[in-house]
C-alpha cells in the first residue's frame, strides 16, 4: 500500500483503556476545551461516536440470527438456490482453476481469497438445498483445510501465489496475509452451525490466536487493513460461544489497527466519482465496512454507533446512491449517474453487512434496504440460470457489450458482459453467498425469547423457543404479492412473542390473528404479538404496496412499489461474445453480450400528486423463476415520450437530461417490469413537464 495513503488515515477511535497514552488524554482534553469554546461545533459533533473503551462483555444485539439450517427456503427463493446450485456454485470446483486447483485444496492455482469466497456461499447453499453432492464437497474442503492447519493455527496457504487483486505497487504476498483467514472463519462458523462438527471451534480459536500473534508483529495491511470487520464478525461468533476475554481484546486490536470506518462514514471522504483506483473508495471495502459501526456498538456499548450504522448508508446514498439500492462502484465509488454501475461483490457484501446491522440495531430500515438490494440488484446481475454474471451492473443499462472507451472510472470496457469472469474473477468466486445468507437471516431470535420475521420471503422455520419446538411455514409470493400467511405450530401450548417487521414504505398494513382480531400496524416498526400458541394457528399479514417515486440524478425518477423497483426492460439480442476461458463438462459455454432491440430514451408522463392516475399494476400468478425476463409475474404500465436529445455515450445511456423535460414525440404506453427480471433496462427516467 502506498505510504502517502497510509499517512492520510486517522488512527482508530476504539482503544483499550490501558493503551491510552498521555498524548491521547491531552488530545481529548483539548478536544473538550475546544468544544466548549465552539458550541456550534459541539452541536454538529453531538452524534459522532469515538474514543470508547471496550466493554467487559459484548453488548447484546437486538436480534440474534438463528443457526444455519433453522430457516429453509421455499417457493421462488428455493428455486433461486437450486438454480445457483445447478449453475456456477455447484460446478466451479470442477473446472475453474482458481477453485479446482486452489492452494486451499493443495493445488497450484490462486491460494488466496477465491476458494474461501466460493465456500462462503457454497457451504450454506449445500445445506439450504439439502443437496447430498454439495454437502460431500463441503465436507471434503473443510476436512482438507482443518487437516492442514499449521501447528500455530494458520489456516490455508501461508503464502498466496502472486495474488490476484493486489493492485500495482502492493507488496508481493511474501508474508502471511490474514485476509483469506477472515473469510474462511465465516465459512467454518456456518459449517459448525449446521453440522455441530467438534473440530471447528478449537480450529477457529487456534486460527485467531495465530492472527493475534501476527498483528503484534505485522499490523494489518492493504486488503486486511480495510476488511477487519469480517474478522470481528467471527470473533463475536466465537465469543458468544466461549466468552473468552482475549477475543474482545483481539477485536479491539483489529479495530485499533484497521482503517477508521467511524470517521469515514461520519463524513464520507469521497464525494465525487473516483478519478482513479483507490483503497478508501473501493466499493467492496465500503460494502464490507458498512457493518463496522454495528460491530463497534457491540464492543463498546456506545449507542451512537447504532446511529452511525444508518448514517453510513445515508452518506453513500447522498454522494453515490443508485435507484437499485446500491452505491455506484465500478470498482471504486463513482457518483450518482445511473449509468455508472456497481460491482457484483458490492451487492453480496452489502447484503451481508445489512444483515449484521439489522441484527445488532433492530432498525427496520436495514431490512427494507436489504430487500431492495436482494430483490432487485442481486438477480439482475446474473443470467437466470446463474451460469453467467456481470462484474458491473448499471441501473440504466442499455447494452452489455465491449466498449473501447467505457464510462467506468476504474474498470475496463468488458465489465458489464454476462460471462464466467468478466473483468476479474472475484465476483465469480464471491457471488454465491447472496441468497443463502439472506435465507438464514429471514427470521431471528427476538428479545424476551421470541421470534422475529425480519425479512420476508417464502420459507419454513424450525427452532426452539423457550424450550418449545416451533415450526412456522411462511407461505407467500412476496415481494410479488402483498399477502403473507404464517402457519405457526407448537408441539404443546406455549406463550412467546412473535415480531413482524412493518416496512417503512407500507401504509394501512394489518395483521389478522388466529382469533379473527385484526390489528393495524405502524410502518417502520416491529409489531409484537404476544399470546399463547396452541397446535397449528394462522396469522395473516397484509403489506399494502403503494407507488413511490425515488428522485435521483438530475431530478430523474425511478418507480418503486414496496420492495420492488420497476424498469423499462429492453428487447434484447443475446450474442455469443467469446467462449468461457475454462469450460465445464457438457455443452460449450460462452460469455454473452446483449444488444438492445427497442428504444429506451423515454421520459415519463406522471401526475406526481396522484401516482395511481399515471401508474397501473397488472399481476398474474407466479410460476417458475420470477427473475427470468418475460416470466415476471407483475408489471406496471405508464405513458411516456421519446426524448431526441437523450442518446448513448461511451456504450451506455448518457445521464438523463435535467428534468422536467419537453418532447413533441408521440405519447406511448410503456410496460415496466421488476428491475430484477430485466437485463437491459432504463430505471432512472427524466420526467415530462
Ligand atoms: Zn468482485
Amino acid at each position: 500500500m502506498p505510504e502517502e495513503i497510509l499517512n492520510e488515515i486517522n488512527p482508530n477511535e476504539v482503544r483499550p483503556k490501558s493503551k491510552r497514552s498521555l498524548w491521547l488524554w491531552l488530545a481529548a482534553i483539548f478536544f473538550v476545551g475546544a468544544s466548549v469554546c465552539l458550541g456550534w461545533y459541539l452541536y454538529i459533533q453531538a452524534n459522532r461516536p469515538g474514543h470508547d473503551t471496550p466493554l467487559d462483555a459484548l453488548a447484546a444485539p437486538v436480534f440474534n440470527p438463528l443457526p444455519l439450517g433453522s430457516v429453509m427456503p421455499k417457493g421462488w427463493l428455493l428455486e433461486q438456490l437450486k438454480l445457483q446450485s445447478s449453475g456456477l456454485t455447484g460446478h466451479l470446483d470442477e473446472f475453474w482453476p482458481d477453485v479446482k486447483d486452489s492452494g486451499w485444496i493443495g493445488g497450484k492455482a490462486e491460494g488466496w481469497e477465491r476458494a474461501p469466497y466460493w465456500l462462503d456461499g457454497m457451504v450454506p447453499m449445500a445445506y439450504l438445498t439439502d443437496d447430498a453432492k454439495l454437502k460431500a464437497k463441503a465436507k471434503r474442503w473443510v476436512d482438507y483445510i482443518l487437516k492442514h492447519q499449521t501447528a500455530d493455527g494458520w489456516l490455508g496457504p501461508e503464502q498466496g501465489n502472486p495474488a490476484y487483486g493486489l493492485i500495482g505497487k502492493a507488496p508481493p504476498n511474501e508474508i502471511r496475509d490474514p485476509w483469506p483467514q477472515f473469510i474462511i472463519l465465516k465459512v467454518l462458523s456456518q459449517y459448525e452451525e449446521v453440522t455441530g462438527d467438534p473440530r471447528i471451534i478449537p480450529a477457529m480459536e487456534k486460527s485467531m490466536r495465530s492472527i493475534d500473534l501476527q498483528l503484534d508483529q505485522r499490523p494489518l495491511f492493504n486488503w486486511n487493513f480495510f476488511r477487519w470487520g469480517d474478522l470481528v464478525v467471527s470473533i463475536y461468533w466465537l465469543y458468544d460461544r466461549t466468552h473468552e476475554p482475549w477475543l474482545l481484546e483481539l477485536a479491539a486490536k483489529a479495530a485499533n489497527q484497521g482503517y477508521n470506518w467511524t470517521a469515514h462514514f461520519w463524513d464520507l471522504p469521497l464525494k465525487h466519482k473516483s478519478e482513479k483506483w483507490n483503497w478508501v473508495g473501493h466499493g467492496v471495502n465500503n460494502a464490507m465496512g458498512l457493518k463496522v459501526p454495528a460491530l463497534l456498538y457491540r464492543l463498546t456499548g456506545n449507542a451512537r454507533y447504532k446511529k452511525l450504522a444508518w448514517r453510513a448508508i445515508e452518506q453513500l446514498d447522498r454522494y453515490h446512491g443508485e435507484p437499485n439500492g446500491l452505491m455506484s462502484a465500478d470498482e471504486c465509488l463513482a457518483g450518482l449517474n445511473p449509468s455508472q454501475g456497481t460491482e457484483l461483490c458490492v451487492i453480496v457484501e452489502m447484503m451481508f453487512s445489512l444483515e449484521n446491522s439489522l441484527a445488532v440495531t433492530g432498525d427496520v430500515r436495514f431490512a427494507d434496504r436489504l430487500e431492495k438490494v436482494a430483490y432487485n440488484a442481486l438477480p439482475a446481475a446474473c443470467t437466470p440460470d446463474y451460469w453467467r454474471h456481470q462484474y458491473v451492473e448499471q441501473s440504466n443499462q442499455v447494452a452489455s457489450a465491449y466498449v473501447e472507451q467505457p464510462i467506468y472510472a476504474t474498470v475496463s470496457g468488458i465489465a458489464n458482459i454476462f460471462g464466467l469472469e468478466p473483468q476479474y474473477g472475484c465476483c465469480t468466486a464471491n457471488m454465491h453467498q447472496g441468497w443463502p445468507k439472506l435465507t438464514s437471516h429471514l427470521w431471528m431470535e427476538s428479545p424476551e425469547g421470541g421470534l422475529a420475521a425480519v425479512v420476508y420471503a417464502p420459507c419454513v422455520v424450525d427452532t426452539q423457543v423457550q424450550g418449545n419446538a416451533v415450526h412456522i411455514e411462511e407461505v407467500t409470493d412476496y415481494p410479488f404479492n402483498e399477502s403473507l400467511t404464517f402457519n405457526v405450530t407448537t408441539a404443546r401450548p406455549a406463550t412467546f412473542p412473535l415480531y413482524f417487521r412493518v416496512p417503512e414504505w407500507t401504509q394501512g398494513a394489518t395483521l389478522k390473528l388466529p382469533d379473527g382480531t385484526i390489528e393495524s400496524l405502524k410502518p417502520g416498526e416491529f409489531h409484537q404479538v404476544s399470546r399463547q400458541w396452541n397446535g397449528t394457528e394462522t396469522v395473516l399479514l397484509q403489506l399494502p404496496m403503494a407507488f413511490k417515486l425515488r428522485k435521483g440524478y438530475q431530478d430523474s425518477v425511478s418507480v418503486e412499489r414496496g420492495p420492488l423497483v420497476f424498469s423499462l426492460g429492453l428487447k434484447t439480442k443475446w450474442i455469443n461474445f467469446m467462449p468461457f476461458h475454462f469450460q465445464p463438462k457438457g455443452e460449450r459455454k460462452f460469455d454473452w453480450a446483449a444488444i438492445p432491440q427497442s428504444h429506451w430514451n423515454y421520459a415519463l408522463a406522471l401526475n406526481a400528486n396522484d401516482l395511481n392516475q399515471s401508474l397501473t399494476v397488472t399481476q398474474q400468478p407466479l410460476k417458475g423463476n420470477p427473475f427470468d425476463p418475460g416470466n415476471e409475474p407483475i408489471h406496471v404500465t405508464v405513458e411516456g415520450r421519446q426524448l431526441d436529445n437523450w442518446q448513448g455515450a461511451q456504450g451506455a445511456a448518457a445521464p438523463p437530461p435535467q428534468s422536467p423535460v419537453e418532447s413533441t414525440e408521440a405519447l406511448e404506453k410503456l410496460v415496466l417490469s421488476p428491475y430484477g427480471s430485466t437485463r437491459l433496462r432504463i430505471t432512472a427516467f427524466p420526467v415530462l413537464k
